[in-house]
Parts: structure tokens; sequence; C-alpha cells
């Protein structure tokens, strides 16, 4: 749990519209506050249920909202950096809470994008190291053969030829940051780098995050 107090809150409104915008970028609001310094100055406490958070980002965004508004104090972040995608890698399969922490640490505008590109570049890095060997497969043989044994290293996992579906994925846990589109990147990296399934699209049709039962990616290509 991450506690923000912002000052610049004078004016009424201002825990609404800081709430608004906590809730507006995806953060997980767990409880908003509005407080009075010893000076009789209005701040605002908010809490959220993350463990990362870039702060000069943050205080960016907030001064954006208002100039009014400005960061005073940021409590209970893990001290240290959010992990890079080199750390990543070398925990997979175990990469859950690192892909979390990492998720968190991205601005909201930019965090789905970013946790594609670092998808990508583990699912490479993982087809290079544990399925390039032998010769190269096609589409959907690939799938069954490589992406799903690779993915069931993650959690359940239900596939056909050209949908795949996780039933509790890792990283769509609920009421937390949903950090989904990783397996997007993790997938199209991983078949960007089969010789034999580099014209193959990956696509999320469903995800638990947006209130689906289940995410659900599909895949297109040419046989
Ligand atoms: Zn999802």
């Amino acid at each position: 749990m991450v506690t923000i107090t912002i000052s610049g809150a004078d004016k009424s409104g201002a825990l609404a519209r800081i709430s608004a915008f906590f809730v507006r970028k995806g953060y997980p609001l767990k409880g908003q506050q509005l407080m009075e310094s010893a000076s009789g100055a209005k701040l605002v406490k908010i809490s959220l249920d993350i463990t990362q958070v870039d702060k000069a980002r943050l205080a960016a965004e907030i001064k954006s909202l208002s100039p009014d508004f400005r960061i005073v104090s940021v409590e209970g972040a893990q001290s240290g950096s959010a992990p890079s995608i080199k750390e990543i890698a070398a925990q997979f399969p175990d990469v859950a809470p690192l892909v979390q922490a990492y998720g968190e640490s991205l601005g909201a505008d930019t965090r789905d994008e970013e946790l594609a590109e670092a998808g990508k570049k583990i699912g490479a890095f993982q087809y290079e190291k544990e399925w390039s060997f032998g010769s190269p497969l096609k589409m959907p043989v690939a799938l069954r053969r490589t992406l799903v044994p690779a993915l069931e290293a993650l959690g359940e996992v239900d596939a056909t030829d050209t949908e795949l579906t996780l039933p509790d994925s890792p990283f769509c846990g609920t009421g937390k940051i949903p950090c989904c589109e990783f397996l997007t990147g993790f997938m199209q990296g991983f078949l960007d780098a089969g010789p034999l399934t580099q014209n193959t699209r990956v696509q999320k049709t469903a995800c638990r995050a947006k209130g689906d039962s289940r995410c659900a990616f599909k895949f297109s290509y040419d046989l």
C-alpha cells in the first residue's frame, strides 16, 4: 500500500478531482481523505494498493491536473527501483510479482505499450533459449508444441488453433493494476522469434481486468 499526500487542495472539489484522476489512470484506489495541515492548509491523502510508484512521473501528472497540486510525500513504496527487463527474464517463469512491480512503476499513459514491449523481449528470449532447437515449426503446430507449453509454466492455459485463453492469468489479479499486455507481448515476441511463425499476429480479445471471465488472445496467420 502506498499513501500519497498532496497539497494545494484548498479549493472545493479538490478531493473529488484528485480521486477521479487516480481512478481514471487505472490506479487501485483504496482510500481518500481530506486533511488539514498544522498551518490550516488543506491536504489530500490517497491510498493505493500498489508497491511501486514513479514519484517524478506522478508529480508531473498531478501538476498537469492543477498547478496548485503538489506531492508532499509518498509513503510505503518499496525501496529500490522497479525490476529491469533483464531481471524479469532471468526469473522466468516466476515473473508475475516482478511484472506487477514493473507495471506499477510505469506511467498510466504508456503502461500497456511498455508492458507489451517488455513481454516481446522476454518472449523472444524464452523462444531462443528453450524452444529454438530442431526444425522450426509452422502455425498452428508451433502454438501447440512450443508456445502453449512455454505459457503453461505461468498458469493454466486452454488453446485451439487460433485462440488461447487463461482462466486465471497471474498478470490480471483483482484489485491490482492489470499487467496483461505483458502476455500479449510475450506471445508476439515468442512467435516473431520463430522463423516460420513471424507472420502471426496476436490480439487480446477478452480480459479479466475489463470484467470478462477470462483473458483470451486471438492468433491470425496465413497457412
Ligand atoms: Zn487480462
